[in-house]
C-alpha cells in the first residue's frame, strides 16, 4: 500500500518557510520577460495524450518512457504535461492567436510532470518556466530569445552560468545528416545500448542524447550537424552569432546538442550550470518552424526555451546568492480579557486596511505566551491590550528589537505603526 503520510517518490513540497524563494524567482522571470514584450500564458495540466506524442516526438524519451497517461472516466487518454510547448502551441492554435499582430510572445510558469528517476535536480513533478515567440523567422528572434533567458538568469542573480549553442538545420539538410549519422553508428551497433540500436532505424539523431556513458564516448566521433547545414539555415546560424556577438553574449558552440525533443529546427541552445552535479542544464530551448503548421495551425516559424525552477534554486543555493527574505508581522497585538480581544481583532482589521501585517491571539493564551509567540514569528513591534488600555484608549508600542516603548493612541493605530516601522528603518539605513 502507497505511504499516505509520504510525499509521491519523485515530488517535493514546498513549505511556508521556502515558499518565498519560489514567489521572488517566479516574478522576477515574469517581470523580466515582460520588458521583452511576453504575457503569460496559462493552459490545462493535461492534454490529450496525442498533443504531445505527435508534437514532441514518438522517438523521444518523454513519449516513450516518461510520460504520466491514463484513460479517464470518458475513455479518454489524458497525458499530465511532460513540457509546456505542445500544449501552449495547441492553445494559440485553438485560439487563433497568430491571426492578431505578430509575433505572439507568451511565456508560462507550471508543473510538469515526468516518469523517471528521481535524483537530485530530476524530479517526477517539476516545474518550469519558458517563453514562446510564434511568428518571427528571423535570427534576430533567436538571439532576442536566447537574451531574455540569459537576462532572467541574471536578474535572479545567477552570476556564473555557460551558454551552448547549436543548429541543427532544417528537414532539407537534416535528411543528409540523418544518412551519415546513421553509416557512423551502424559500424558500432553492437556497442551501443539497447533503446539506442532503436533509435538508429527511426531517429539517429537521439543517439546523441543518450544518457548512458558507452553511448555518449562513441557519439563523440559522430558527424556533426553543423557540418551539414545547407546554405539557409548556415546563413541564419551565422546571423545569430552576429546578433549575440553584437549584444555581448558570450557562447560556446556545441555541436553535441541536439535536444531531448522532436519538434527543433536549427538554433538549439542550452545554459549549463557547472554548480550543480550531472543534471546540469538549466534552461534548454530552440526553434521549431514546423511545429504550428504540424498542429493544424498557420504556416508560422516559432521558439522557445524552458528552464527548471528546481535546477534554477539549486544554482541560487550553491552560489550563495541571497533571496530577499519576506517581512514578518509588523504588530502583534496581546489581548487580555473579552472585551480587549474583541478590540484587537478590530484594530488588526484596521491595521491590515492600510497593508500592514497584524497579528492577534486566535488561541486564547496568556500573555506570557503570547508574547513567546510574538518572538517566535519575529514580530516587530507588539502591544498590550488590557482594561486600562481599552478605557483611556491608549497603549505602549514595543519596538521588538530594541525593547523601546512608546505611547500611541489606539484611535490612530494605522498612523502609528507606520511612523514607529519609518522611525525604524531610519535608523536602519541611517537616513
Ligand atoms: P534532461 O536532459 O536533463 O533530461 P530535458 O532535455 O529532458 O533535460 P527539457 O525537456 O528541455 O529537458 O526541459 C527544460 C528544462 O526543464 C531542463 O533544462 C531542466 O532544467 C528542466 N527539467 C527537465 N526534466 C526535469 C526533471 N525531471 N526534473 C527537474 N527538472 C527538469
Ligand atoms: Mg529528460
Amino acid at each position: 500500500m502507497a505511504e499516505i503520510n509520504k510525499a509521491p517518490r519523485g515530488t517535493n513540497d514546498v513549505l511556508p518557510g521556502e515558499s518565498y524563494k519560489w514567489q521572488f524567482v517566479e516574478q522576477k522571470l515574469i517581470d523580466t520577460a515582460g520588458l521583452y514584450g511576453f504575457k503569460e500564458i496559462r493552459v490545462p495540466v493535461f492534454e490529450h495524450t496525442e498533443v504531445f506524442v505527435k508534437n514532441v516526438g514518438d522517438t523521444t524519451d518523454v513519449v516513450q518512457k516518461e510520460m504520466y497517461t491514463f484513460l479517464d472516466k470518458g475513455d479518454r487518454s489524458i497525458t499530465l504535461r511532460p513540457e509546456f510547448t505542445a500544449g501552449v502551441i495547441r492553445s494559440v492554435v485553438e485560439h487563433s492567436l497568430t491571426a492578431a499582430a505578430l509575433p505572439v510572445k507568451v511565456c508560462y510558469c507550471g508543473g510538469c510532470y515526468r516518469y523517471e528517476k528521481p535524483q537530485a535536480g530530476r524530479l517526477r513533478e517539476f516545474h518550469q518556466f519558458g517563453a514562446e515567440c510564434i511568428g518571427a523567422a528571423s535570427p534576430a528572434a533567436d538571439a532576442e530569445m536566447i537574451a531574455l533567458a540569459n537576462q532572467l538568469l541574471c536578474d535572479i542573480g545567477i552570476n556564473k552560468i555557460s551558454l551552448e549553442i547549436n543548429s541543427i538545420g532544417c528537414p532539407v539538410c537534416r535528411a543528409e545528416y540523418h544518412k551519415a549519422l546513421k553509416e557512423f553508428f551502424e559500424s558500432k551497433k553492437t556497442e551501443l545500448c539497447a533503446t539506442c540500436n532503436e533509435r538508429l532505424e527511426r531517429n539517429p539523431m537521439r543517439i546523441l542524447d543518450c544518457k548512458s556513458p558507452v553511448c555518449a564516448e562513441i557519439a563523440k566521433d559522430a558527424p556533426k550537424v553543423i557540418d551539414f547545414l545547407c546554405d539557409e539555415c548556415q546563413t541564419h546560424f551565422d546571423g545569430v552569432k552576429a546578433h549575440l556577438d553584437a549584444m555581448g553574449i558570450a557562447y560556446k558552440i556545441n555541436p553535441r546538442i541536439v535536444r531531448g525533443l522532436d519538434y527543433y529546427t536549427r538554433t538549439v541552445f542550452e545554459f549549463i550550470s557547472g554548480d550543480i552535479g550531472a543534471q546540469a542544464t538549466v534552461c534548454g530551448g530552440g526553434r521549431y518552424d514546423g511545429l504550428l503548421e504540424q498542429m493544424g495551425g498557420a504556416k508560422e516559424p516559432a521558439l522557445g526555451f524552458a528552464m527548471g525552477i528546481e535546477r534554477l534554486l539549486m544554482v541560487l543555493e550553491s552560489q550563495n546568492v541571497e533571496i530577499p527574505t519576506p517581512k514578518t508581522c509588523d504588530l502583534y497585538i496581546a489581548p487580555m480579557g473579552e472585551a480587549a480581544t474583541l478590540k484587537a481583532s478590530v484594530l488588526c482589521n484596521t491595521l491590515r486596511d492600510e497593508g500592514f501585517e497584524a497579528l492577534t491571539d486566535i488561541v486564547g493564551r496568556g500573555l506570557k505566551a503570547q508574547m513567546r509567540y510574538a518572538n517566535k514569528i519575529g514580530a516587530r513591534f507588539t502591544l498590550v491590550l488590557g482594561e486600562s488600555e481599552l478605557e483611556n484608549g491608549k497603549a505602549r508600542l514595543k519596538c521588538m528589537e530594541n525593547g523601546e516603548e512608546s505611547e500611541i493612541s489606539l484611535d490612530n493605530i494605522a498612523d502609528a505603526i507606520y511612523e514607529a516601522t519609518f522611525a525604524q528603518f531610519a535608523e536602519q539605513f541611517e537616513l
